[in-house]
């Protein structure tokens, strides 16, 4: 019974602290209600007490210095106990209050009707208070008790301030936190639960609905589905709407993920084909499993909403939380944040060389620069693993302007020790959309004092076709101020002749997947001999990357390739390394110089 009660205590006092009206300043919308009841009962003494764990608070008082007295022993404490009305008509004649600091201060007569939530708590009193015995009528309980349920109207409603969403009418995404906790403290630890996250449409169909469509699109799109949301889950559960577009509900106790995702499937595939947007949005709906008890919210809420992203474009547009998918995707997030502190403070970026050697002189002509990176803590990184990354992010540019400032250093500090060769770095697709990119490569030359023809740059076809009108534009201006193109990875993507035709390219670098393993591959040789002679009769010089053996070099030099790069020559090397490397192969032009320089 004890437990019982300090239960009830315990989950009064969390209602009321939920709230966060203790200790806030003083209020017109109360104190108008505080100077009615005075009026009405023609007393001296108002007040809107709510009761905290040893003290009764007044939210708004008339008639009272104090903004707090002890509870103990306070009638209003007793209302709270009670959740009843609670009228005394003189102090003086009751046992409980005889002795009270109330009746010690002069106070006589007390009437005090509760403060009733929603959801049953009483939080303390609308009280009246008298200097002298007073009777009371039943209509005069009634109006105090009116005035009791105005307050709590007021309570509530600057509440639900905050907590509901303006255009929808749903529970937003406080309140879905809200209820999460107590979700978490009022149902049995362990029990696995699962919520469901509802996107409308896909970001980028919100996009594009956007630049073509007023705010009221969103507004009929999001109505139309809360509307439909609320009519299938009825009034004894709810809909939170988390997001612009995004609702989200938990799943009745005791449901698996087996039971509920057909469930979900069924209702998305009739919403959707009712929806008056069907033909526009495409919803989908990500499921994540959560244990009570120890969950974070937020982070359960993550997790659907990245299962909801997840579920797009997947059969039936619903996907199940995958902690691998999550891993990955928190790991590219980790990535580019660290990718940005690494760019900006140095000591972790660095590059290295590989060598380009001419197949008929077998001299070195030139590298690529390709770029490292060692974290403090998650060590060396593949930049397999982080360009990807860095070009969807807006990294893209300043990573270039960071290879090329480092390449254009090392190729002066090259060119002065007497080694003369052509330098390549890798640009991305967001470069070649920059307005001002090929003033930034014009700077650089300048900067470093460096003839155009020392620096190629290379672009993968994907990067060139993902914009292939201004991709083209910058291309040419590139090619205008003499520094070479190098079109990379080719055969990987669309290997359009066409528009290898009307490239500015001076190089084709076979793409190393035709190249690797062409010893013991029939059709590999066929399609590599033929992309050979094609881009040469288009008079591009072919480069083969991923050389890793002395077979594939003579089937190579035998079929007319240019150059070629790869292990059988060198790995990417530092760049002592790489001058070391090249001391007896380049041209031996360069060569004299070269080896006076390292003399
Ligand atoms: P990529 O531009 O095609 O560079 C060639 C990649 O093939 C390099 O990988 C190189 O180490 C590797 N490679 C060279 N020879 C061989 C070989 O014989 N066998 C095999 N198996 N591999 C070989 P890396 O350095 O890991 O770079 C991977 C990719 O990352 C590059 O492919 C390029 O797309 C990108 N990347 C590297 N550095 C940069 C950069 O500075 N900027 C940009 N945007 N991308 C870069
Ligand atoms: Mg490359
Ligand atoms: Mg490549």
């Amino acid at each position: 019974m004890t437990i019982f009660c300090c239960q009830t205590e315990a989950n009064r006092l969390d209602a009321l602290y939920k709230l966060r009206l203790l200790d806030t300043p003083p209020c017109e919308a109360f104190d108008r209600i505080t100077r009615m009841a005075a009026r009405v009962f023609d007393l001296p003494i108002a007040a809107v007490s709510l009761t905290d764990v040893d003290r009764q608070w007044f939210k708004s008082r008339v008639g009272v210095e104090h903004t707090s007295i002890p509870r103990l022993q306070a009638p209003c404490g007793t209302v709270a106990d009670t959740s009843g009305v609670l009228v005394i008509p003189d102090l003086l004649e009751n046992d409980a209050f005889r002795d009270s600091p109330l009746a010690a201060s002069g106070v006589r007569y007390y009437a005090g009707a509760p403060l009733i939530t929603a959801d049953g708590h009483c939080l303390g009193a609308m009280c009246v208070l008298g200097l002298a015995p007073r009777h009371t009528t039943q209509e005069e309980i009634a109006y105090l008790s009116d005035l009791a349920a105005m307050v709590m109207a007021q309570i509530e409603l600057r509440h639900a301030v905050g907590r509901v969403d303006a255009r929808s009418g749903l529970p937003n995404r406080n309140q879905f936190i809200e209820d999460f906790q107590d979700m978490q403290r009022d149902s049995p630890p362990d029990e696995l639960r699962l919520v469901a996250v509802i996107n409308l449409a896909t970001p980028e169909q919100l996009d594009s609905a956007a630049r073509v469509k007023s705010s009221s699109y969103l507004d009929e799109l999001v109505n139309e589905a809360a509307q439909w949301m609320r009519s299938q889950l009825g009034l004894s559960r709810r809909v939170y709407h988390v997001g612009d577009a995004q609702f989200a509900l938990f799943a009745p106790p005791c449901m698996t993920v087996e039971d509920y995702v057909p469930v979900l499937k069924e209702k998305l595939r009739r919403a959707a084909g009712l929806a008056s947007s069907r033909h526009i949005a495409t919803p989908s709906v990500g499921v994540a499993p959560f244990v009570l008890g120890g969950a974070n919210c937020l982070d359960v809420l993550r997790t659907a909403q990245s299962a909801a992203h997840d579920a797009i474009g997947q059969p039936g547009s619903i996907a199940v939380y995958s902690r691998s998918e999550d891993a990955a995707c928190q790991r590219r997030f980790l990535l580019l944040n660290e990718f940005g502190g690494a760019l900006e403070s140095g000591g972790q970026l660095r590059l290295v060389f590989q060598p380009r050697v001419d197949l008929e002189t077998g001299n070195c002509v030139g590298a690529e620069a390709l770029l490292r990176w060692k974290h403090p803590e998650l060590g060396n990184l593949s930049p397999g693993e982080f360009i990807p990354v860095v070009e969807r992010s807006g990294l893209a540019q300043a990573t270039t302007a960071w290879v090329l400032n480092a390449a254009l250093r090392q190729q002066r500090l090259w060119r002065h020790a007497g080694l003369d060769l052509l330098l390549s770095i890798n640009v991305s697709a967001a470069n070649l959309l920059e307005p001002d990119f090929v003033a930034q490569v014009e700077h650089g030359l300048h900067m470093y004092d460096l003839p155009a023809s020392c620096l190629e740059l290379e672009i993968t076809e994907s990067a060139i076709m993902s914009h292939p009108g201004r991709a083209h534009a910058t291309l040419e201006a590139i090619a205008a101020i003499g520094v070479r193109l190098a079109i990379d990875d080719f055969g990987t993507g669309y290997s359009s002749l066409s528009y290898l035709q009307n490239m500015p390219a001076d190089v084709v670098k076979i793409d190393q997947s035709f190249i690797i393993g062409l010893e013991d591959d029939q059709r590999k040789q066929s399609l590599v001999t033929t992309m050979i002679s094609l881009t040469r009769d288009l008079g591009h010089r072919v480069v083969a990357e991923g050389v890793e053996c002395g077979e594939v070099h003579t089937f190579l030099r035998l079929a007319g390739c240019d150059e070629a790069q790869g292990y059988l020559f060198a790995r990417p090397l530092e760049a002592a390394s790489f001058q070391a490397w090249c001391g007896g192969k380049v041209a031996p032009h360069s060569q004299g110089r070269l080896l006076r320089a390292l003399a």
